[in-house]
Protein backbone atom coordinates (compact mmCIF):
# COMPACT_ATOMS: atom_id res chain seq x y z
CA UNK A 1 0.00 0.00 0.00
CA UNK A 2 1.34 3.57 -0.88
CA UNK A 3 0.98 5.34 2.33
CA UNK A 4 1.18 9.08 2.59
CA UNK A 5 4.62 9.98 4.60
CA UNK A 6 4.83 13.00 7.46
CA UNK A 7 2.50 13.16 10.70
CA UNK A 8 -0.89 14.78 11.06
CA UNK A 9 -1.10 18.35 10.36
CA UNK A 10 0.22 20.13 13.06
CA UNK A 11 -2.66 22.45 13.59
CA UNK A 12 -5.05 19.87 13.57
CA UNK A 13 -3.20 18.20 16.56
CA UNK A 14 -3.58 21.41 18.79
CA UNK A 15 -7.20 21.76 17.93
CA UNK A 16 -7.80 18.02 18.86
CA UNK A 17 -6.01 18.63 22.43
CA UNK A 18 -7.44 22.36 23.08
CA UNK A 19 -11.13 20.70 22.41
CA UNK A 20 -9.88 17.64 24.80
CA UNK A 21 -8.31 19.66 27.46
CA UNK A 22 -10.96 22.28 27.58
CA UNK A 23 -13.69 19.78 28.22
CA UNK A 24 -14.04 19.64 31.97
CA UNK A 25 -14.43 16.48 34.19
CA UNK A 26 -14.24 14.23 37.04
CA UNK A 27 -14.55 10.78 38.29
CA UNK A 28 -18.06 9.58 37.16
CA UNK A 29 -18.65 12.99 35.61
CA UNK A 30 -17.04 12.15 31.93
CA UNK A 31 -19.70 13.49 29.85
CA UNK A 32 -17.94 16.70 28.37
CA UNK A 33 -15.02 14.93 27.38
CA UNK A 34 -17.29 12.07 25.77
CA UNK A 35 -19.33 14.30 24.04
CA UNK A 36 -16.16 16.48 22.54
CA UNK A 37 -14.95 13.09 21.87
CA UNK A 38 -17.71 11.99 20.00
CA UNK A 39 -18.06 15.36 17.58
CA UNK A 40 -14.13 14.74 16.93
CA UNK A 41 -15.17 11.70 15.83
CA UNK A 42 -17.68 12.19 13.56
CA UNK A 43 -17.35 13.21 10.30
CA UNK A 44 -14.60 9.82 9.59
CA UNK A 45 -16.25 7.35 7.57
CA UNK A 46 -14.72 4.32 8.71
CA UNK A 47 -15.03 4.91 12.49
CA UNK A 48 -18.51 3.96 14.61
CA UNK A 49 -18.56 4.25 17.90
CA UNK A 50 -20.92 2.65 20.85
CA UNK A 51 -20.89 2.39 24.45
CA UNK A 52 -20.89 -0.14 27.01
CA UNK A 53 -23.15 -0.79 29.56
CA UNK A 54 -21.11 1.12 32.07
CA UNK A 55 -20.68 4.24 29.97
CA UNK A 56 -17.31 3.51 28.74
CA UNK A 57 -17.13 4.49 25.08
CA UNK A 58 -16.21 2.38 22.47
CA UNK A 59 -14.85 3.65 19.20
CA UNK A 60 -13.56 1.22 16.47
CA UNK A 61 -12.33 1.92 12.84
CA UNK A 62 -12.41 -0.45 10.29
CA UNK A 63 -11.75 -0.14 6.50
CA UNK A 64 -11.73 -3.79 4.80
CA UNK A 65 -12.03 -6.93 6.83
CA UNK A 66 -8.44 -7.35 8.34
CA UNK A 67 -9.30 -8.73 12.48
CA UNK A 68 -8.35 -6.05 14.82
CA UNK A 69 -5.33 -6.75 17.21
CA UNK A 70 -5.35 -4.61 19.44
CA UNK A 71 -7.70 -1.68 21.56
CA UNK A 72 -6.22 1.01 23.18
CA UNK A 73 -7.55 2.76 26.32
CA UNK A 74 -7.44 6.09 27.76
CA UNK A 75 -9.50 7.43 30.51
CA UNK A 76 -11.96 10.36 30.72
CA UNK A 77 -11.51 11.88 34.42
CA UNK A 78 -9.35 13.47 36.53
CA UNK A 79 -9.08 13.67 40.31
CA UNK A 80 -11.73 16.63 41.22
CA UNK A 81 -14.42 17.30 43.56
CA UNK A 82 -17.98 15.84 43.18
CA UNK A 83 -21.64 16.61 44.67
CA UNK A 84 -22.01 13.87 47.34
CA UNK A 85 -25.53 11.45 46.58
CA UNK A 86 -25.21 10.89 50.65
CA UNK A 87 -25.04 14.85 51.41
CA UNK A 88 -24.68 17.31 49.13
CA UNK A 89 -21.39 18.06 50.26
CA UNK A 90 -18.12 17.96 47.94
CA UNK A 91 -16.63 14.91 47.92
CA UNK A 92 -12.85 14.52 46.59
CA UNK A 93 -12.69 11.69 44.28
CA UNK A 94 -8.71 10.30 43.22
CA UNK A 95 -5.35 10.68 44.62
CA UNK A 96 -4.05 13.61 46.25
CA UNK A 97 -1.59 14.26 49.16
CA UNK A 98 -3.67 15.80 51.97
CA UNK A 99 -1.23 18.44 52.34
CA UNK A 100 -2.23 19.79 48.95
CA UNK A 101 -5.98 19.02 49.29
CA UNK A 102 -6.12 21.47 52.67
CA UNK A 103 -5.03 24.37 50.68
CA UNK A 104 -7.89 25.64 50.45
CA UNK A 105 -7.06 26.41 46.16
CA UNK A 106 -10.24 28.25 44.28
CA UNK A 107 -12.44 25.65 42.54
CA UNK A 108 -13.98 25.92 39.46
CA UNK A 109 -17.76 24.28 39.19
CA UNK A 110 -19.65 22.75 36.59
CA UNK A 111 -22.68 21.46 38.09
CA UNK A 112 -22.53 18.17 40.06
CA UNK A 113 -18.82 18.83 40.39
CA UNK A 114 -15.59 20.69 40.29
CA UNK A 115 -12.27 21.19 39.54
CA UNK A 116 -9.55 23.32 40.28
CA UNK A 117 -9.74 26.70 38.78
CA UNK A 118 -6.29 26.25 36.53
CA UNK A 119 -6.26 27.41 32.76
CA UNK A 120 -7.72 24.24 31.33
CA UNK A 121 -5.35 24.55 28.04
CA UNK A 122 -2.33 26.16 26.71
CA UNK A 123 0.23 26.01 24.36
CA UNK A 124 4.38 27.01 25.29
CA UNK A 125 6.70 26.34 22.70
CA UNK A 126 6.64 22.25 23.07
CA UNK A 127 4.68 22.48 26.47
CA UNK A 128 1.40 21.72 26.38
CA UNK A 129 -0.08 22.89 30.15
CA UNK A 130 -3.29 21.84 31.39
CA UNK A 131 -5.85 21.44 33.85
CA UNK A 132 -5.77 17.69 33.41
CA UNK A 133 -3.50 16.48 31.15
CA UNK A 134 -4.37 13.12 33.01
CA UNK A 135 -5.66 11.65 30.83
CA UNK A 136 -6.96 13.63 28.46
CA UNK A 137 -4.14 13.53 26.74
CA UNK A 138 -4.56 10.20 26.24
CA UNK A 139 -8.10 10.22 25.06
CA UNK A 140 -6.79 13.16 22.20
CA UNK A 141 -4.05 11.21 21.18
CA UNK A 142 -6.34 8.15 20.69
CA UNK A 143 -8.76 10.42 18.69
CA UNK A 144 -5.24 11.60 16.63
CA UNK A 145 -4.87 7.97 16.05
CA UNK A 146 -8.17 7.80 13.94
CA UNK A 147 -7.56 11.08 12.07
CA UNK A 148 -4.15 9.30 10.90
CA UNK A 149 -5.74 6.36 10.29
CA UNK A 150 -8.60 7.71 7.88
CA UNK A 151 -5.73 9.93 6.25
CA UNK A 152 -3.25 7.31 5.48
CA UNK A 153 -6.30 4.86 4.03
CA UNK A 154 -5.04 2.17 6.12
CA UNK A 155 -6.71 -0.71 5.46
CA UNK A 156 -6.98 -2.09 9.17
CA UNK A 157 -9.17 -2.62 11.67
CA UNK A 158 -8.28 -1.27 15.51
CA UNK A 159 -11.14 -0.42 18.64
CA UNK A 160 -10.11 2.52 21.47
CA UNK A 161 -12.20 2.89 24.76
CA UNK A 162 -12.14 5.87 26.10
CA UNK A 163 -12.58 4.87 29.78
CA UNK A 164 -14.72 6.32 33.03
CA UNK A 165 -13.75 6.49 36.76
CA UNK A 166 -10.41 5.16 36.49
CA UNK A 167 -8.99 7.49 39.24
CA UNK A 168 -10.69 5.89 41.97
CA UNK A 169 -9.38 2.42 40.84
CA UNK A 170 -9.73 1.79 37.21
CA UNK A 171 -13.56 1.14 37.36
CA UNK A 172 -13.99 1.47 34.01
CA UNK A 173 -11.33 -0.45 32.91
CA UNK A 174 -12.45 -3.54 35.12
CA UNK A 175 -15.94 -3.49 34.07
CA UNK A 176 -14.47 -3.22 30.30
CA UNK A 177 -12.33 -5.95 30.98
CA UNK A 178 -15.20 -8.21 32.93
CA UNK A 179 -17.36 -7.72 29.91
CA UNK A 180 -14.45 -7.87 27.14
CA UNK A 181 -16.58 -6.93 23.82
CA UNK A 182 -13.94 -8.12 21.40
CA UNK A 183 -12.42 -11.10 20.10
CA UNK A 184 -10.36 -12.40 23.07
CA UNK A 185 -7.70 -12.18 20.51
CA UNK A 186 -7.27 -8.63 20.75
CA UNK A 187 -4.45 -6.86 22.94
CA UNK A 188 -5.23 -3.91 25.37
CA UNK A 189 -2.29 -1.73 25.03
CA UNK A 190 -2.90 1.70 27.83
CA UNK A 191 -1.96 4.83 26.95
CA UNK A 192 -0.97 7.21 30.57
CA UNK A 193 0.21 10.18 31.33
CA UNK A 194 2.91 9.23 34.56
CA UNK A 195 5.37 10.60 36.97
CA UNK A 196 9.04 10.95 35.58
CA UNK A 197 11.38 8.42 36.92
CA UNK A 198 15.19 7.65 37.16
CA UNK A 199 16.16 6.62 33.57
CA UNK A 200 13.06 8.01 32.34
CA UNK A 201 12.52 11.99 31.03
CA UNK A 202 10.39 14.23 29.92
CA UNK A 203 11.09 15.07 26.12
CA UNK A 204 12.69 12.05 25.65
CA UNK A 205 9.58 10.71 23.71
CA UNK A 206 7.46 7.98 24.76
CA UNK A 207 7.75 5.57 27.42
CA UNK A 208 7.02 1.85 26.24
CA UNK A 209 6.18 0.53 30.03
CA UNK A 210 7.19 -2.91 30.63
CA UNK A 211 5.10 -2.40 33.88
CA UNK A 212 3.63 -0.67 36.50
CA UNK A 213 3.46 -0.89 40.48
CA UNK A 214 1.41 -4.02 40.03
CA UNK A 215 1.97 -5.56 37.49
CA UNK A 216 4.52 -6.95 34.68
CA UNK A 217 3.35 -6.51 31.08
CA UNK A 218 2.86 -8.18 27.96
CA UNK A 219 6.07 -9.40 26.95
CA UNK A 220 4.58 -10.08 23.42
CA UNK A 221 2.59 -6.71 22.60
CA UNK A 222 5.98 -5.08 24.81
CA UNK A 223 8.07 -6.12 22.30
CA UNK A 224 6.19 -5.47 19.14
CA UNK A 225 5.73 -1.55 20.54
CA UNK A 226 9.67 -1.39 21.17
CA UNK A 227 10.23 -3.29 17.23
CA UNK A 228 7.91 -0.65 15.72
CA UNK A 229 9.67 2.14 17.29
CA UNK A 230 13.08 1.28 16.15
CA UNK A 231 12.07 0.30 12.67
CA UNK A 232 10.14 3.61 12.69
CA UNK A 233 12.58 5.54 13.73
CA UNK A 234 10.42 6.65 16.91
CA UNK A 235 12.02 8.54 19.57
CA UNK A 236 11.11 6.11 22.75
CA UNK A 237 12.02 5.01 26.28
CA UNK A 238 11.39 1.67 27.62
CA UNK A 239 10.80 1.73 31.24
CA UNK A 240 9.71 0.07 34.41
CA UNK A 241 6.92 3.17 35.60
CA UNK A 242 5.96 1.59 39.37
CA UNK A 243 4.86 4.70 41.29
CA UNK A 244 1.26 4.30 39.92
CA UNK A 245 -0.45 1.54 37.97
CA UNK A 246 -2.26 1.74 35.24
CA UNK A 247 -5.19 -0.11 33.21
CA UNK A 248 -3.47 -2.70 31.72
CA UNK A 249 -2.96 -3.97 35.41
CA UNK A 250 -7.10 -4.52 35.43
CA UNK A 251 -7.52 -5.35 31.73
CA UNK A 252 -4.68 -8.03 32.26
CA UNK A 253 -5.91 -9.49 35.11
CA UNK A 254 -8.98 -10.68 33.64
CA UNK A 255 -6.96 -12.57 31.38
CA UNK A 256 -6.22 -9.60 27.87
CA UNK A 257 -2.69 -9.43 27.22
CA UNK A 258 -1.67 -6.47 28.06
CA UNK A 259 0.40 -3.49 27.29
CA UNK A 260 0.87 0.49 28.55
CA UNK A 261 2.52 3.51 26.84
CA UNK A 262 2.77 6.53 29.23
CA UNK A 263 3.62 10.49 28.13
CA UNK A 264 6.07 11.90 31.57
CA UNK A 265 4.28 14.99 33.11
CA UNK A 266 4.98 17.10 35.52
CA UNK A 267 2.74 18.73 38.09
CA UNK A 268 1.45 15.28 38.70
CA UNK A 269 -2.25 15.58 39.93
CA UNK A 270 -1.95 19.50 39.99
CA UNK A 271 0.37 19.27 42.62
CA UNK A 272 3.26 21.99 42.10
CA UNK A 273 6.60 21.26 43.40
CA UNK A 274 6.45 24.22 46.14
CA UNK A 275 3.46 23.12 47.92
CA UNK A 276 1.08 24.49 45.81
CA UNK A 277 -2.07 23.43 43.00
CA UNK A 278 -0.55 23.89 39.47
CA UNK A 279 -1.81 22.91 35.99
CA UNK A 280 -0.26 19.66 34.45
CA UNK A 281 2.46 19.55 31.39
CA UNK A 282 3.44 17.24 29.10
CA UNK A 283 5.82 17.78 26.26
CA UNK A 284 4.41 18.04 22.80
CA UNK A 285 7.28 15.97 21.21
CA UNK A 286 6.47 13.33 23.76
CA UNK A 287 2.84 13.15 22.62
CA UNK A 288 3.35 12.94 18.91
CA UNK A 289 5.68 10.01 19.82
CA UNK A 290 3.01 8.68 21.06
CA UNK A 291 0.40 9.14 18.24
CA UNK A 292 3.12 8.18 15.84
CA UNK A 293 3.80 4.83 17.62
CA UNK A 294 0.32 3.30 17.86
CA UNK A 295 -0.47 4.47 13.99
CA UNK A 296 2.64 2.98 13.03
CA UNK A 297 1.65 -0.39 15.66
CA UNK A 298 -2.01 -0.85 14.08
CA UNK A 299 -0.41 -0.34 10.02
CA UNK A 300 2.42 -2.93 10.73
CA UNK A 301 0.73 -5.71 12.77
CA UNK A 302 -1.04 -8.32 11.16
CA UNK A 303 -3.02 -11.94 12.79
CA UNK A 304 0.32 -12.59 13.86
CA UNK A 305 3.14 -10.65 16.35
CA UNK A 306 5.78 -9.13 14.63
CA UNK A 307 8.39 -8.97 17.30
CA UNK A 308 8.28 -13.27 17.65
CA UNK A 309 8.24 -13.52 14.17
CA UNK A 310 11.34 -11.40 13.85
CA UNK A 311 13.32 -13.10 17.13
CA UNK A 312 12.07 -16.54 15.11
CA UNK A 313 13.99 -15.55 12.32
CA UNK A 314 17.26 -14.19 14.18
CA UNK A 315 17.19 -16.88 16.47
CA UNK A 316 17.35 -19.62 13.49
CA UNK A 317 19.72 -17.47 11.70
CA UNK A 318 21.89 -17.27 14.61
CA UNK A 319 22.23 -21.50 14.42
CA UNK A 320 22.74 -21.69 10.47
CA UNK A 321 25.46 -18.91 10.76
CA UNK A 322 27.26 -20.60 13.42
CA UNK A 323 26.63 -24.54 11.93
CA UNK A 324 30.37 -24.96 10.86
CA UNK A 325 31.75 -24.32 14.02
CA UNK A 326 29.02 -26.76 15.84
CA UNK A 327 30.22 -29.77 13.22
CA UNK A 328 33.97 -28.65 13.99
CA UNK A 329 33.72 -29.32 17.78
CA UNK A 330 30.81 -31.95 17.59
CA UNK A 331 33.15 -34.67 18.49
CA UNK A 332 34.31 -33.07 22.06
CA UNK A 333 30.80 -33.17 23.32
CA UNK A 334 29.82 -36.98 22.44
ZN1 LIG B 1 -4.29 10.12 37.39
Amino acid sequence: MDTPKGFMNHQKLISILRRILSSPTAPFHEYHVRRSIRDLLAGLPHVTTRSDSFGNLIATYQFGDKPARFCFGAHMDHPGFVLSPRNGTWDFLGGMPPGYLNLGAPLEEFGEFAMWRLPAFALEGNRVIGRACDDLVGCASMVCLFHELERLEAVTTCHAVFTRAEEVGFIGAIRLAQSWPFDPTVRFVSLETSLPMPGAKLGDGPVIRVGDGQSVFDHVVTGDLSLVARECGINHQRALLDRGSCEATATQFYGIPSAGISVLMGNYHNCGPDGGIEPEFVDLVDVKGMINLITQLVIRSGSESISQAALALRFEERIKNHAIYDRATAAHFR
